[in-house]
């Protein structure tokens, strides 16, 4: 079989944990696979490097961003192919414009548009093992890209897809996908297998196990993957094409996102083209607006609250400063503290009355609902920020997910 592996970034947190990884590569190996490995970089690499730049500024320019967060991939890699070699494994470690990831010019959230992988595959043709670095590509203008963070996934799954590798396996520091973080409610339960529609919306809301847009990607490409722990053995969970048992369940999973940030401006002139210029100049800033409310208008004036992603909150702060005396609003209001929980499951397509028990268990413990959105199947509330894992615990246990 080909084998795609990523190692995220605790489980290359140290050069102990570097030599773990190489020796189930090598394991994997000595089974008669073939073997391309994606690493991230070392756990808080990424973030360090973040830090850095904004002790300098808030809005770094972003084509330096993706090259300064693009050298933590390139640590590990060489650390690993390193590794293998002295372990007589030949093995050489690739950066993302060296196997061909290109991407759009999209700084700091660049979307893949092919992989060559041309010296990947030449590499497994010698029997040399690659090592590729996970999150990062080059732009048409040659220019370095980075994915979105937790993009090593993508990298991952991408290569599985350009190589039609058998399996891509991801390993991290849990063993699968849980029906919560398994690290705030001890009771979430590991699935065995979870549909890729579910994945995406777990993903997209907040379980950061598999970056979102990895999901979708897989889903496109029926590339195979599977969760697993680098540190424990097990079947870990599987993603696959949605089966009766999964429409029986009416919620699979609960998750709680903290990246967002609510926006709101108050005082808008209540008249057409105003919605559409503000969410407009937010989209050319290539700025993804999530949940968006507008309040009922008084006096030809109105309120609207939306979501963006808490990395653009400075971005945000800047573009709306200029268009709030642009359309004649009053002021901009920043919420930062707060918390979006959802509940998800193909189940909810059949089953009526989930909502009403979401908002009601909420209630129950005090949290006052601020925004909610819901899709065919989910359920997403945003609450206070100090509530969300109250939330998320409570939520789990209503839904009786522990069974
Ligand atoms: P890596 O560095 O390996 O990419 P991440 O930190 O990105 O690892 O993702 C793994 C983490 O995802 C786990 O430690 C866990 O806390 C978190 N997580 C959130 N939701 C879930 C879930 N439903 N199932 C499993 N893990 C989850
Ligand atoms: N190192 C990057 C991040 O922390 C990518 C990844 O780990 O997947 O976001
Ligand atoms: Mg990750």
């Amino acid at each position: 079989m080909l084998i795609v592996q990523k190692y995220g970034g605790t489980s290359v947190g140290n050069i102990e944990r570097i030599k773990n990884v190489a020796r189930k590569v090598a394991r994997t190996r000595d089974e008669g696979h073939e073997v391309v490995v994606v690493l991230s970089a070392m756990s808080g690499e990424t973030d360090r490097l973040v830090s850095l730049a904004h002790e300098i500024t808030l809005s770094p320019a972003e084509r330096e961003m993706d090259l300064l967060l693009s050298s933590g991939e390139r640590v590990t890699i060489a650390l690993l192919a390193i590794t293998l070699n002295s372990m007589g494994y030949p093995s050489k470690a690739y950066t993302g414009r060296q196997v061909g990831i290109i991407t759009d010019g999209i700084h700091t959230k660049a979307r893949i548009e092919r992989v060559a992988a041309e010296r990947v595959r030449e590499a497994l043709n010698h029997g040399i093992i690659p090592v590729v670095a996970g999150f990062q590509g080059i732009s048409e203008a040659s220019d370095v890209t980075t994915l979105g963070r937790g993009g090593s996934d993508l990298t991952a799954v991408a290569i599985a897809a350009a190589l039609k590798a058998d399996l891509c396996d991801i390993y991290t520091d849990v063993d699968g996908v849980y029906t919560a973080d398994p690290n705030v409610v001890t009771e979430a339960r590991r699935l065995d297998k979870i549909s890729y529609e579910e994945m995406l919306e777990l993903a997209s809301l907040g379980a950061k196990v598999l970056q979102n847009r990895s999901v979708e990607y897989a889903a496109k490409y029926g590339v195979k993957v599977r969760v697993l722990s680098s540190f424990v053995d097990g079947n870990g969970t599987l993603l696959t094409g949605e089966d009766e048992d999964m429409e029986k369940v009416v919620v699979s999973g609960v998750t709680c996102d903290r990246n967002q940030v609510k926006v709101t401006i108050v005082g808008v002139p209540d008249k057409p083209g105003i919605a559409g210029k503000i969410f407009g100049t937010i989209s050319d800033a290539n700025i993804v607006v999530d949940m968006i409310i507008q309040n009922v208008g008084q006096e030809s004036l109105t309120d609207i609250s939306f979501t963006v992603p808490r990395a653009d909150v400075n971005k945000t702060r800047e573009i709306m400063a200029g268009l709030i005396k642009d359309i004649g609003a009053h002021e901009l209001g920043i919420k930062e503290d707060i918390a979006k929980v959802s509940i998800v499951g193909v189940g909810m397509r059949s089953h009526s009355g989930v909502a009403a028990t979401m908002f009601s268990t909420l209630a129950a413990e005090g949290i006052n609902i601020m925004m909610i959105s819901t899709s065919e199947i989910k359920i997403s509330c945003v609450i206070d920020a100090k509530y969300g894992e109250l939330a998320v615990r409570a939520l789990h246990r209503v839904f009786e997910l522990e069974k």
